[in-house]
């Protein structure tokens, strides 16, 4: 793999001269902070972080690492576990900064930029009383979520985000930028629901919306010696779709360190009394 610090002067030069966002080196004073990601057993040294501004400076990016003959990894919301938004000594793609969403409440539908995390695309829908499935942590990024298929409290109800996928501008390793829909592409909006960061980087993801409201949910904690019992009884639990209930060995959110099994509760819809029961429907009956 040929590195960026193989690259000769000028071209880093006219690369900077083109680019709007910042391009951060070994060094820099936001080096060691830019290159961190959710894992911290990460510890990767990209040759240069490209911070992008927009859809034209990750064009430029790509340009650049393809005369390079660089690696990429691109970064959107940094919570790949296995540190894959991170290059050890190629070009990283930092999105973090792409921070646009815009709603549209009459048709219910909203469009984020690549760096958006879920607590942030939440925060503008929920002005409009509207939502999307986005994941169970506020800190992840609708990118990697979103090309990865993403699951979430909404899932039960709405389906997966891709399920409500609409469009994504993607710029092409040919570094061409495609407004890709079902419509315009069907064969690469599929692979783009599910299939990872393979085939491009989206810059863009615009989303169905629906109107919730409020929804119910919390944490069930119980004492750690009662894990057993605990993680039995989410094995047994059928929950009706407008439930969504997840299960862990936990600390305390006080920071405590005290160690809990619990249960993470969501429901969505309207009041009213649902029954959970061992190994069948909401009604008793069994799945079919
Ligand atoms: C605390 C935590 C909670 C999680 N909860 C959920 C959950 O509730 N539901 C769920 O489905 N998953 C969940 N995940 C898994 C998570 O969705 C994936 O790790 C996802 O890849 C993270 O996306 P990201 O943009 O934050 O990560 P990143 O590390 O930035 O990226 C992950 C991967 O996607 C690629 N990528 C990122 N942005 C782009 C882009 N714009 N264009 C092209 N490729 C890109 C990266 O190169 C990398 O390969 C969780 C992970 C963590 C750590």
């Amino acid at each position: 793999m040929a590195t960026v610090t193989n690259l000769d002067v000028k071209r880093l030069e006219a690369f900077s001269a083109a680019f709007s966002g910042a391009i951060i080196v070994p060094g820099h004073d936001r080096y060691e902070e830019s290159r961190k990601v959710h894992n911290g057993l990460i510890d990767k040294r990209p040759a240069l972080i490209a911070r992008c501004g927009g859809t034209a400076d990750v064009v430029e990016a790509i340009a650049f690492a393809r005369e390079s003959g660089s690696e990429i990894s691109v970064r959107g919301g940094g919570h790949s576990v296995a540190g894959q938004a991170v290059t050890d000594g190629g070009l990283m793609i930092d999105l973090a900064e792409m921070k646009g969403i815009h709603v549209d409440a009459a048709a219910q539908i909203v469009r984020a930029q690549g760096g958006v995390t879920w607590g942030e695309l939440n925060r503008e829908t929920a002005l409009h009383g509207l939502a999307t499935t986005g994941g169970v942590v506020s800190t992840t990024g609708i990118a990697g979520l979103t090309l990865g298929g993403g699951l979430g409290w909404l899932n039960g109800v709405y389906g997966l985000a891709v399920d409500n996928l609409l469009s994504v501008e993607l710029v092409t390793a040919a570094a061409e930028v495609l407004n890709v829909t079902d419509e315009t592409d069907r064969d690469l909006f599929w692979a783009l629901r599910g299939g990872g960061g393979n085939f491009g980087v989206a810059t863009w993801f615009e989303y169905r919306l629906h109107p919730l409201k409020e929804v119910f949910g919390g944490v069930i904690a119980h004492p750690f010696d009662a894990a057993r019992d605990v993680l039995r009884a989410f094995r047994d639990l059928s929950q009706p779709d407008e439930l969504w209930v997840v299960a862990g060995l936990v600390h305390a959110p006080d920071g405590s360190g005290v160690k809990m099994a619990a249960f993470v509760v969501c429901h969505v819809g309207t009041r009213r009394r649902t029954t959970c029961s061992p190994r069948g429907t909401a009604s008793g009956r069994p799945r079919t």
